[in-house]
C-alpha cells in the first residue's frame, strides 16, 4: 500500500477552508498540536486520533508566546522533512499537515518581526512591551500556577492562547494530547470546558523509550552521559509508584526519595509534586487518583516526567 502523502497547509484561511469542506460533508476532523521533531510519543497521539476521527490534522507550529525570553526557542529542535517522512510511515498516515509561518497578531506592528536591532522579537505581551505585542490571552488561572507554572509564569498562558487559535483555525471535532504534559492536558480539558469549545478532548498515554526516558523533542540535546544520569527521574518515579502500591502513602517520603535519586544523578530538581489529578492540588497522603509530576535540569535541558499513582 503506497504511504498517504500529507497536504501541507501553511495560510490560516486556507486551513479553515479545507476543514470546513470536510464538516459539510459530515466527516471528523481530529488535531495533533505538535511542536515537530516528531517521535513515537507523537505519532502515538495520531494513532489515538485515528480511533475517533476520519481526518487528521497535525499542526507543527513552535509557538514563541509560551516562552520566556531565557528560555530555548531560539535552539528548540526542527526537522520538518524528517517529520513528514515519519508522518509518511504511520499507518494510515495523515490528512494534513499545518505549519503556519506565525500565528499572532501584532497590532500596527504586524508582520514585522523586529526590533530595533533587526531582531525577532518575542511575542510577549503588549502589556509587558511597551504597547507592541499580542494583546488577547487565555489564562486557566488556577490550574496554570502550579508546577511547570512556578517556574515558566508565562508558559500555559501561551499555551491556552495558541491552542484556542488552533482550535478555531481548525475547527476539530476531536484534539489529542499527551500526559506527557500532564498540566497542559488538565488544562486544555478546563478551557475547553470553561469556554465552550465544541471539541472532545483525548488524553494520550505516556511513551517512554525502552530503558524508561520519557520521549520528548530535547532529548536529542542532552549528551549521552546526560541522557543516561537522566534515568534517574523515570527510575525514581517507578519506585515512589511501587511504595506507594506497598502502602507507603506519605507524599513527603516519596517526594525526597524521589529528590533524593535525582540530585545523586547529578540532576536539579525543579519541582517534585504530589498532586491531585485533577485539580493538580498538593496531597498530603495518597489516598485518591494522585499523579507524580517532576521536573529536572540535566546539563541545560529541562526534562519533565510523570506517573499516575491509582491506590
Ligand atoms: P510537543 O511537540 O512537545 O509540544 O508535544 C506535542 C504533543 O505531544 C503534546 O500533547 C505532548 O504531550 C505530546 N507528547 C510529547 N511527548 C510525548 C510522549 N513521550 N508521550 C506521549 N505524548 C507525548
Amino acid at each position: 500500500m503506497g504511504k498517504k502523502e500529507p497536504i501541507i497547509i501553511t495560510d490560516k484561511d486556507e486551513m479553515r477552508q479545507w476543514s470546513r469542506s470536510i464538516r459539510a460533508q459530515s466527516r471528523t476532523i481530529g488535531l495533533v498540536p505538535t511542536m515537530g521533531y516528531l517521535h513515537e510519543g507523537h505519532l502515538s497521539l495520531i494513532q489515538e486520533s485515528h480511533k475517533h476521527t476520519n481526518f487528521t490534522v497535525v499542526s507543527i507550529y513552535v509557538n514563541p508566546g509560551q516562552f520566556s525570553p531565557n528560555e530555548d526557542l531560539s535552539t528548540y529542535p526542527s526537522d520538518f522533512l524528517g517529520d513528514i517522512q515519519k508522518l509518511k510511515s504511520i499507518p494510515g498516515g495523515v490528512d494534513v499537515v499545518f505549519h503556519p509561518h506565525n500565528l499572532y497578531d501584532y497590532g500596527k506592528n504586524n508582520g514585522v518581526k523586529t526590533d530595533e536591532n533587526q531582531e525577532e522579537v518575542m511575542v510577549v505581551s503588549c502589556v509587558e512591551n511597551s504597547g507592541i505585542g499580542h494583546e488577547t490571552w487565555v489564562r486557566v488561572e488556577k490550574l496554570e500556577n502550579g508546577l511547570c507554572g512556578k517556574s515558566r509564569p508565562v508558559f500555559f498562558r501561551g499555551v491556552a492562547t495558541i491552542v484556542a487559535k488552533l482550535f478555531n483555525i481548525v475547527e476539530p471535532d476531536v484534539a489529542v494530547f499527551g500526559k506527557k504534559d500532564y498540566q497542559q492536558w488538565r488544562i486544555i480539558q478546563r478551557m475547553v470546558r470553561d469556554l465552550d469549545f465544541g471539541i472532545k478532548v483525548i488524553g494520550a498515554e505516556l511513551i517512554r523509550d525502552e530503558d524508561g526516558l520519557a520521549k520528548s523533542s530535547r532529548n536529542v540535546r542532552l549528551s549521552p552521559e546526560e541522557r543516561k544520569k537522566a534515568l534517574s527521574i523515570s527510575k525514581s518515579l517507578s519506585n515512589a509508584k511501587s511504595a506507594a502500591g506497598k502502602g507507603h502513602i506519605d507524599c513527603k517520603v516519596l517526594r525526597d526519595s524521589v529528590i533524593h535519586a535525582i540530585h545523586e544523578a547529578g540532576g536539579e530538581v525543579d519541582y517534585a509534586e504530589i498532586v491531585d489529578q485533577e485539580s493538580l492540588e498538593s496531597m498530603k497522603e495518597i489516598k485518591s487518583p494522585a499523579v507524580f509530576c517532576v521536573a529536572a535540569w540535566f546539563g541545560n535541558v529541562r526534562l519533565i516526567d510523570n506517573m499516575e499513582i491509582n491506590v
